[in-house]
């Protein structure tokens, strides 16, 4: 199975873009990484039933998405070293923008950089 990032279309109109896939190279099969599968779930549940047509950049959604779209554009495969080099630069980012917030006291920044740190746990790397 390799861990790759694809184009989504959701009802023939929407296109999620760079979401992170597991690829069979044996049959071609599909799967969308498990640990994003709920996030992807929740984006389409807002399109409701008759979303005009357009274009989500998934990688901008999500920064486990985004980890992978910047190792993409350092390597031309996934390559798990450049995914943890990645994901340090990326959590040490977030970590910078959360101490700003933290000292403005900005509680709306501080719930969103904690949720994008979230989406960076292990739980979703492992
Ligand atoms: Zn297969």
């Amino acid at each position: 199975m390799n861990l790759m990032l694809r184009t989504v279309i959701f009802a023939r109109k929407v296109n999620i873009n760079n979401v992170p896939v597991y690829n069979c190279s044996a049959c071609g099969r599909n799967d969308v990484f498990p640990a994003v599968k709920e996030d992807v779930g929740r984006l389409v549940g807002q399109l409701g039933a008759r979303p005009a047509p357009h274009s989500i950049p998934f990688d901008q959604v999500h920064e486990w998405a985004g980890v992978l779209s910047e190792a993409l554009n350092l390597s031309k495969t996934l390559q798990a070293a450049v995914i943890a080099k990645a994901t340090e630069e990326r959590v040490n980012q977030l970590l910078d923008l959360w101490l700003i917030a933290s000292s403005l006291e900005d509680e709306a920044w501080k719930k969103e950089l904690h949720i994008r740190l979230s989406q960076l746990s292990t739980k979703y790397i492992s």
